[in-house]
């Protein structure tokens, strides 16, 4: 097998799960007949994004560049891309590609195809190694896995959409979260607070749960109706019993027996937060009132086009703050201090 053309750029890279990360040279193919080329202008910063740096789900592979929250400006086309055109602002997410011809594919839920790549951490069948993600100066990927960006969004605001917004608008769209339901959202981070923005516009009556006490007069400006400080008994058993639905974004292990015991009967708690460690759930609180855990990952490709189309018709944005890319250490300190106001992203312009 030949391998295709490549081109070098700059990006920021993990050598390894302890050391930091620092400036390196990258390459990228080429664009070829589907591919679309994209200058990266601002990437997003996931918690994902140092779970993986840090090797703490097991399976980094090193050097690893993270990165999946991807807004730049489209610099080429190969020629047979239909719906993108070079100057376009264009998103790129947590996929970069999948089998196309599977169920899952089928049905649009690329997230769950056998085969499907990670925009940083599968392998990258045109190149070899890693796949290389958006803390880089640019990212070529087929047209199927770019986004369009509504215009009236603030393109480096836009940017967390691509993964902390399609994680917490799914599972609130598949559970079918709307007016004359009490929802609880868990951690006001960068998950959170994208889930207080949707959960509040699909007209629930939204809880915001955080352990920092500080945090609760921005969770009302955000979209919630109350707040509850989860640390404090007291606030906690106040809402026993009383929820329909709780969304838990929270990166590391914490005790969701504390949350399955607010929902109602036939209430649901669904993890999106995603810590190395297992969580332990006792047995009787979820069967006494047949409750439900679930999971959910990411969303697929129509409907993350489905939130961002939302997003601009509902000005929803995520309040950033922005950060020159040798900054990303700090930034990762302060993720771990549930020091976020409410999303990282990197200028790229300060990797040139
Ligand atoms: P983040 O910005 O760091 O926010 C996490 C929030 O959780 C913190 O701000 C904090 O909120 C709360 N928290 C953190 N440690 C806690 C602890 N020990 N006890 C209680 N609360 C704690 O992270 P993120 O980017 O939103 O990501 C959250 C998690 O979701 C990560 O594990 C990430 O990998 C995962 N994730 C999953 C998916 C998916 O598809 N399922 C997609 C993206 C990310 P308070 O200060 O309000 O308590
Ligand atoms: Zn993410
Ligand atoms: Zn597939």
């Amino acid at each position: 097998m030949s391998l295709p053309r490549a081109y070098s750029v700059k990006a920021y890279s993990a050598a390894d799960a302890k050391s930091p990360l620092a400036s390196t040279t990258i390459s990228r193919r080429q664009p070829a007949e589907r591919d679309v080329q994209i200058d990266i202008l601002y990437c997003g910063v996931c918690h994902s994004d140092l779970h993986f740096a840090r090797n703490e789900w097991g399976f980094t592979q090193y050097p690893a560049v993270p990165g999946h929250e991807i807004i730049g400006r489209v610099t080429a086309v190969g020629g047979g891309v239909k719906k993108i055109k070079v100057g376009d602002i264009a998103g790129v997410g947590c996929l970069v590609d999948s089998c196309r011809t599977c169920p899952e594919c089928r049905a649009g839920l690329e997230q769950f195809c056998p085969d499907m790549v990670m925009t940083f951490g599968s392998s990258d069948k045109h190149l070899g190694g890693g796949t290389l993600g958006g803390y880089s100066q640019s990212i070529v990927v087929t047209e199927e896995f770019v986004l369009r960006i509504p215009a009236n969004l603030n393109p480096a605001a836009a940017a967390p959409l691509l993964c902390a917004g399609i994680t917490t608008y799914s599972p609130l769209r598949r559970w079918k979260v709307g007016a004359g339901q009490k929802v609880g959202i868990v951690g006001l981070g960068g998950l959170g607070h994208m889930g207080l923005k949707f959960a509040h516009a699909f007209g629930a009556h939204v809880a915001l749960f955080t352990s920092s006490p500080g945090k609760a007069a921005d969770a009302k400006r955000l979209g919630a109706d109350e707040v509850v400080i989860s640390k404090d008994e007291a606030q906690m058993s106040a809402q026993a019993g009383s929820f329909d639905f709780i969304l838990d974004t929270v990166a590391a292990v914490h005790d969701l027996n504390a949350y399955v015991n607010l929902l109602k009967r036939d209430g649901n708690l669904v993890l999106v937060g995603a810590p190395g460690e297992p969580l332990s759930i006792a047995a009787f609180p979820m069967l006494m009132r047949r409750r439900s855990f679930s999971g959910s990952l990411i969303g697929g490709l129509p409907e993350t086009q489905e939130m961002l189309d939302f997003c601009g018709r509902h000005n929803i944005e995520s309040d950033i703050e922005m950060i020159r890319m040798d900054q990303i250490n700090e930034a990762y300190e302060r993720m771990l201090r549930s020091d976020v106001k409410y999303r990282f992203v990197i200028d790229m312009a300060s990797l040139k």
